[in-house]
């Protein structure tokens, strides 16, 4: 599992906030904790004044610190074990906001929490003090918000690029395309392709090697997209262009939103065996083909849950567009495109994992009117595939064979439309 306190990210967005409207981004220089007798203290050294939110969330019990973008500069906190916090993570959550996550072993109450102006010689500080409750009591206050930090503390328009990351709470409402009225054939439309890399910001995704998956896969979709691009058949779209947090029903409806003829989710796989290597394929089903896929689904669907967002109310939307019959055909010619990926991967250099397409309940495979599938490169738990997944000589080859694949995916929908 990726849960681990990672390094700095060195993400720094020139942004707007309250509490200091032109200065560069908010810097967090230390973090402490200190126990009391009835209470946890945490403690945030930065270097200015600002506004922050902080919550807590259960299915696993985590504190929640959202900050207006920062740049992490606090060396390796010396958190004491008896807080109960099991790992921490940080990570920019969409633009102008960075998070923090805190895994906690226990529920928690949140207290109070508020500035310290500097004083002397002590910096700035962000206080938090929290306790230990019930899980029934939890129940009651886990809703508690304190904090005045607010989603419009955002950066100017400009500067808010095409990927869209709603509110939570407010999702979006999909709508009908008829994928199957576009005319390949006649030239008059070229194939939408959307590259969704996962994970990002917060969310690592796996780790190994000195090396996290969400970059790995940065690079891989990169490169897909150059390849894409080059042919000057495709239209390419990217889910995430840098090194950002999106939810995964956002990766959908990103994908609806451009009409995406066809959903390519890129990821990398970690797992407990080093030598274990190899690309996979999976495609969406209520039912997982095997255990092994059916956690590997699991954990993959964990993004929201690393980034602190509670998906609840979002899961029940995507259950409803799995209703839509147009589901059924796309599942099908999802499918398709797998087998096409499986006959013709190897020839191009991309070794497989055995019973290379696999099935499960993936979330980011849920657009039921595009075409997709999930791709694990390879392992990054195994060091030298690590490496390789890392290289350009790699990420070419993999691109080459994707592109390659999806060519002949799309010269039989365009022979499937004359017939
Ligand atoms: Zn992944």
């Amino acid at each position: 599992m990726s849960l681990r306190i990672f390094k700095t990210i060195g993400l720094t967005l020139a942004m707007v906030c309250a509490a200091s409207s032109q200065s560069s981004a908010l810097q967090v220089e230390g973090l402490r904790f200190g126990l009391h007798e009835d209470k946890t203290r945490l403690v945030l050294e930065l270097d200015e004044q600002t506004d922050f939110r902080i919550f807590t969330l259960d299915n696993p019990y985590r504190m929640v610190i959202d900050l207006p973008s920062f740049t992490w500069k606090a060396s390796k906190s010396d958190q004491p074990k008896t807080t109960g916090i099991l790992a921490m993570r940080h990570g920019e959550l969409k633009p102008g906001i960075s998070r923090i996550v805190f895994d906690i072993n226990r529920p928690i109450s949140l207290q109070n929490a508020f500035i310290l102006p500097s004083k002397d010689k002590n910096p700035h500080r962000l206080v938090v003090d929290f306790s230990n409750i019930s899980p029934s009591l939890f129940q009651t206050t886990k809703n508690k918000v304190l904090g005045t930090l607010n989603d419009k503390q955002q950066p100017p328009a400009s500067q808010n690029r095409t990927t869209d990351i709603a509110t939570p709470g407010a999702p979006p409402k999909p709508q009908a395309k008829p994928s199957q009225n576009k005319g390949y054939a006649k030239n008059t439309h070229k194939p939408v392709i959307i590259i969704d890399p996962g994970h990002g910001g917060v969310d690592p995704g796996a780790l190994g090697a000195n090396l996290k998956e969400k970059n790995i896969v940065l690079g891989l979709a990169k490169a897909l997209k150059q390849d894409l691009e080059s042919t000057g058949r495709y239209n390419v779209k990217m889910t995430r262009e840098d090194d950002r947090f999106i939810k995964l029903y956002n990766r959908v409806k990103f994908a609806r939103q451009h009409e995406g003829d066809l959903f390519v989710s890129i990821h990398a796989d970690s797992i407990g065996d080093k030598k274990v290597s190899g690309t996979s394929i999976y495609t969406l089903s209520d039912k997982a083909s095997d255990a092994q896929t059916a956690k590997l689904a699991a954990k993959e669907n964990k993004a929201d849950l690393i980034a602190g967002i509670d998906l609840s109310t979002e899961d029940k939307d995507v259950a409803n567009i799995l209703v839509d019959l147009a589901m059924r055909d796309t599942m099908n010619q999802s499918r398709f495109f797998a087998g096409k990926l499986v006959s013709n991967m190897p020839s191009n250099g991309i070794n497989l994992l055995e019973k290379p397409h696999r099935y499960a309940g993936f979330a980011v495979l849920k657009a039921p009117d595009i075409p997709s599938i999930l791709i694990e490169a390879g392992f990054i738990s195994n060091p030298s595939e690590a490496r390789r997944l890392n290289s350009p000589e790699f990420r070419k080859k993999f691109a080459g064979a994707l592109r390659k694949s999806i060519d002949l995916y799309f010269e039989q929908v365009e022979k499937n439309q004359r017939q």
